[in-house]
């Protein structure tokens, strides 16, 4: 059967890593989007808070309330709401990230609807990565009004597009510049500021300079750093398991799944395994491009990725039905893996279906 297990232990060891390269007064941020990447977000979730996290993170806002049906009561931020169901944010006590002026307008309106003021929410401002954000005048006319709006600014932000790459890095220095002069700017229109924050997992170890108030931490929590070093220090907390359901040899020539994706060079032995595009293994990873382990062993993936399916060369192996095979571990990585099909550990973990079974450890 297929399962992926989660170390939680693993989890609250990179949580403390991680908080350890921050100050002590540095708010933490956990970041539990797309079903905590990919690995459970309602476990994942509550053993963030029990570790101390100030805020979980989400991106949308239906995976806030699935955290609130759950029983989660900390502070949850969402960084990119939709103005189709900001009632049901509010309902929950969702904390927005307003990203334009149509979203503010459309915010303020709803909570004015319901009376309601002093409501949290953060601001994101875009400073290079031209993704979602405030622009500079966005921002400067936001401030003008700012008594007009019901909220409790808690925060203000921006998101570095490069924080991985090696410093010194222009693009980085000019998206901290642009930070440094609007968080001046919102410094002085504040008696009590706002806290201010920048950095991803990447930032994290890059910047510590940076840091600022808070730390946004996503993939690091789950044992990925996008750097070499920084991934020593982290533990992979995600195990992907399977077992071989059939075993059979072919002959040199047959073909093996669809297309006759791969002809037997020689007469092998082919171990069948229960999993397949509909879980996340993506028909990118076939053609021998990934493999998973068994007693050791690499055996590659022949032929197509069916959808519930693949097929591995297991010729050199000794193996059994029922055999355990590692698809990803803290040996044989989800980086690893990711990489032989020119993707990253974030794709592959997000990509992981509902279809498989999540195991707590
Ligand atoms: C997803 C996300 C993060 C987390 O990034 P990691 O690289 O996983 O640490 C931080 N900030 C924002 C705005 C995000 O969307």
């Amino acid at each position: 059967m297929t399962q992926l297990q989660i170390d939680l232990e693993k989890l609250a060891h990179n949580y403390n890593s991680l908080r350890e390269k921050t100050t002590s007064t540095t708010k933490f941020i956990a970041v539990v989007k797309a079903n905590a990447y990919g690995q459970g977000a309602i476990e994942i979730a509550q053993k963030l808070v029990s570790l101390g996290a100030d805020w979980l993170a989400v991106a949308y806002t239906e995976e806030g309330i699935a955290l609130r049906q759950a029983g989660i009561k900390c502070p949850i931020m969402v960084f990119y709401p939709q103005s189709e169901n900001i009632n049901r944010l509010i309902d929950a006590r969702l904390e927005p990230a307003l990203y334009s002026t149509a979203f503010i307008t459309a915010f303020s309106k709803a909570l004015l609807a319901k009376e309601i003021t002093d409501y949290p929410v953060h601001l994101k401002c875009n400073t290079g990565l031209n993704r979602i954000g405030l622009s500079a005048d966005d921002l400067t006319h936001f401030l003008a009004k700012k008594e007009t709006f019901p909220f409790k600014l808690q925060s203000v932000y921006s998101h570095l597009g490069a924080s991985e790459n090696q410093k010194p890095c222009p693009f980085t220095q000019k998206q901290v510049q642009r930070f440094l002069s609007l968080k001046a700017q919102v410094e002085k229109a504040f008696s009590t500021p706002p806290l201010f924050h920048l950095v991803n997992t990447s930032g994290i170890f890059n910047y510590p300079e940076y840091h600022f108030d808070a730390v946004r931490c996503g993939i690091g929590l789950y044992g990925f750093a996008n750097q070499a070093d920084w991934d020593k220090t982290l533990q992979p907390i995600a195990r992907l398991t399977t077992s071989i359901i059939q075993l059979h040899s072919v002959e040199k020539g047959e073909s093996v799944g669809y297309n006759q994706g791969w002809i037997a060079p020689q007469k092998s032995q082919i171990a069948v395994l229960p999993i397949g595009h509909a879980d996340g293994i993506s028909r990118r990873f076939g053609k021998e491009v990934g493999g998973v382990w068994i007693k050791g062993q690499h055996a590659p993936i022949i032929g197509n990725v069916c959808m519930d399916m693949i097929m591995v060369d297991v010729s050199k192996i000794d193996c059994e039905l029922h055999q355990t095979a590692v698809v990803f571990d803290a040996e044989h990585t989800t980086h690893q893996l990711a990489q032989r099909a020119g993707t990253i550990s974030y794709e592959l973990l997000t990509a992981l279906s509902p279809r498989i079974k999540r195991v707590t450890l």
